[in-house]
Order: structure tokens, then sequence, then C-alpha cells
């Protein structure tokens, strides 16, 4: 079985020693927001005072008051900062992800709803970060097809019924891409397999050529090596990266000659689909976001915490078209 590396499980005593309460969380976040610069939203001005009594910056120049919230990933929500500290360190610190449901029992919140937004926005947030990146050397590409349902809501919701039979539940097809590198072999030793190194999944419609060369532009340098099955919609891709290699693999070839796509859809399907269950085609980006943010950062231990915490504050928060609460 080809590995992919370790994940670090984080350390839930050392969380709640470094976090213990509002006012512990409230610290940690203004410290992170001083070192990445408020900016005033009516003169854009950089330089403010902070007024203690009230936990808001003020704008030297014209006077405008920033609370710690406005402007980053928790502006609107009234969650308090240790659900969203406690959530964030469950999202990185965990190989596995959580259900808004488990996240509000674990809470004791009696809403669902705000819950399931704080955890929406944070997959949005991992998202939003892993666009800033493309793949590149030798990269693996083919489609994986995902178990999901066709609803508006999201099935993590208590009063959604799925549906049964034919039709009802639909797959969502998610391009996958697995940037690799050729491990060295020695001459007359056994030839060894690629290594993994980055991965994405995009959500797409179809499975068109279009469809497929704008998500290629998007996602891998121009400069990199692709490899595919034989698929028709790839046949131009040669257009838009260096080399193209297509080679004819039947469905139990597959895993061989594209091995690390393969072994991400699995293991996205497996982590996904065991603790969600169903996932709603509109929201299935960000939950692949998810999975794929994690696979990235797989090597980075404790400091993902940090990491994300500073994506929290740094990102433009609206980005998030779909979730407005
Ligand atoms: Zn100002």
């Amino acid at each position: 079985m080809l590995s992919y590396g370790k994940f670090y499980d984080v350390n839930l005593i050392n969380f709640i020693e470094s976090f213990p309460d509002e006012t512990s969380c409230k610290q940690r976040f203004k410290e992170i927001r001083d070192k990445e610069g408020v900016i005033c939203r009516k003169c854009g001005n950089k330089n403010h005072y902070w007024l203690g009594t009230i936990w808001q910056y003020q704008c030297k120049t014209c006077k405008t008051r920033t609370t710690l919230r406005s402007g980053t990933v928790m502006q609107a929500s009234k969650l308090p900062f240790k659900y969203w500290f406690l959530a964030i360190h469950l999202l990185t610190g965990t190989k596995k992800t959580f259900s808004a449901l488990e996240l509000q029992r674990q809470l004791g919140h009696k809403y669902y709803e705000p819950v399931w937004f704080m955890l929406q926005k944070l997959r949005k947030t991992m998202g939003v970060r892993d666009q800033d990146y493309k793949l590149d050397k030798v990269v693996e590409l083919d489609e994986g097809f995902f178990e999901s349902v066709d609803t508006e809501k999201d099935p993590d919701d208590k009063g959604v019924k799925l549906k049964r039979g034919r039709g009802s539940q639909r797959q969502t097809t998610v391009m996958v891409m697995a940037s690799t590198i050729h491990s060295v072999s020695k001459p007359g030793k056994h030839k060894k397999p690629t290594k993994f190194r980055y991965v994405k999944m995009i959500v797409v419609d179809n499975l068109k050529a279009k469809t497929i060369e704008h998500e290629v532009d998007e996602n891998i340098d121009s400069n990199s090596i692709v490899r595919t099955d034989n698929y028709s919609s790839y046949s131009n891709l040669k257009d838009h990266v260096w080399v193209h290699q297509a080679q004819v693999v039947t469905p139990k070839e597959a895993g061989k000659v594209l091995p690390w796509v393969h072994i991400m859809i699995s293991n996205a399907k497996r982590t996904l689909l065991g603790v969600h269950h169903m996932i709603s085609k509109k929201y299935f980006q960000d939950y692949v976001d998810e999975f794929c943010y994690k696979v990235n950062r797989r090597y980075f231990g404790e400091s993902l915490f940090d990491r994300l915490l500073i994506a929290c504050v740094s990102i433009n928060y609206k980005n998030f078209v779909n979730v407005t609460r």
C-alpha cells in the first residue's frame, strides 16, 4: 500500500491549556489581527488605536471603529470565539472531519444552523487558501464520482429526509488531480513508485473537453506533465500543458496507471461519506476542499491550527458567496 505521509493528531490537553476560556481565544485572535494588520473599511488606513475596554480598533485618521471580528471570517457570527477555536482545532487537529450535528452536540449549542455555517465558512477558508497554488511536475488526472444528494439543504440537517430509490440521490462529478514526483531508482534495482505531493479536487457540472481544459488551465502549471486515461475529452490537453500522456486504461488497471488519484478518491470517499453519510451536491466543493487542504498540509503538525486561524483573519470573507450568514 502506498502511503502519503503522517497526519499528526494534535493534543487536546495542550489545546485546552492554551485556550481555557473566551478571553484567551480573543487575546490570541487579536495578536494575529495585530500581526496581519487591520485596514479601515472607510478610509483604507492601516494605523489604529486599540480601545481595550470595548475590544475595538479605532482608525487614527477617520476614527471609524472596527470590532475584533469585523472583516474576518467571524464577521456577523454571534458564536463565541471559543466555539470557533474548538472548531478549528477539531478540523485541523484530526485526520477525520466533523459533522455540524456532532459539533453541535459537543458544544451543547441549542441551534444547528449557526454551527453548520461556522463549519462551512472554515471549509471555504481552506478552499480559498488552496486556490493560491497550482499543481506542477507530473500530475495524474482522473474523475471521481461521489454519492451526494440533490437538495438545497445540507443533509446533516435533521429536517431533511432523503428520498429512497433511483433518481433521488445523485452523483457529484469531481476532477481529481494529484501532483507526483519520480523517486530515483538505482540502475538494476526494482523501479520505485512515484511519490505523492499535492492534491486538488474540483466539482464540475460535466466532463466536456471545454470544462476539463478550463480547470486544467486554472489548477495545473502549464510546464507540467499530465497523465490521464484516453477519454476523448482529454484529447486536446497537449495544447494546455507541456506534455500530455494518455494511456489506454482498463478499469482494473486504473489504480496502477494513475495510482495517486485513485488513492485520493477512495480516501476522500471514506473520510467524507463515513462522517457525513450524504453531502449535498451544492456544498460538495467545500467538503473536498477541507479534505485536500488537510492532505496538502499533512506535515505541518500543530502549526496547522495557527495557519488556519491566520487564514480566517487575512482572506476576504466576501469570497463566500454561498454562505451569507
Ligand atoms: Zn479610517
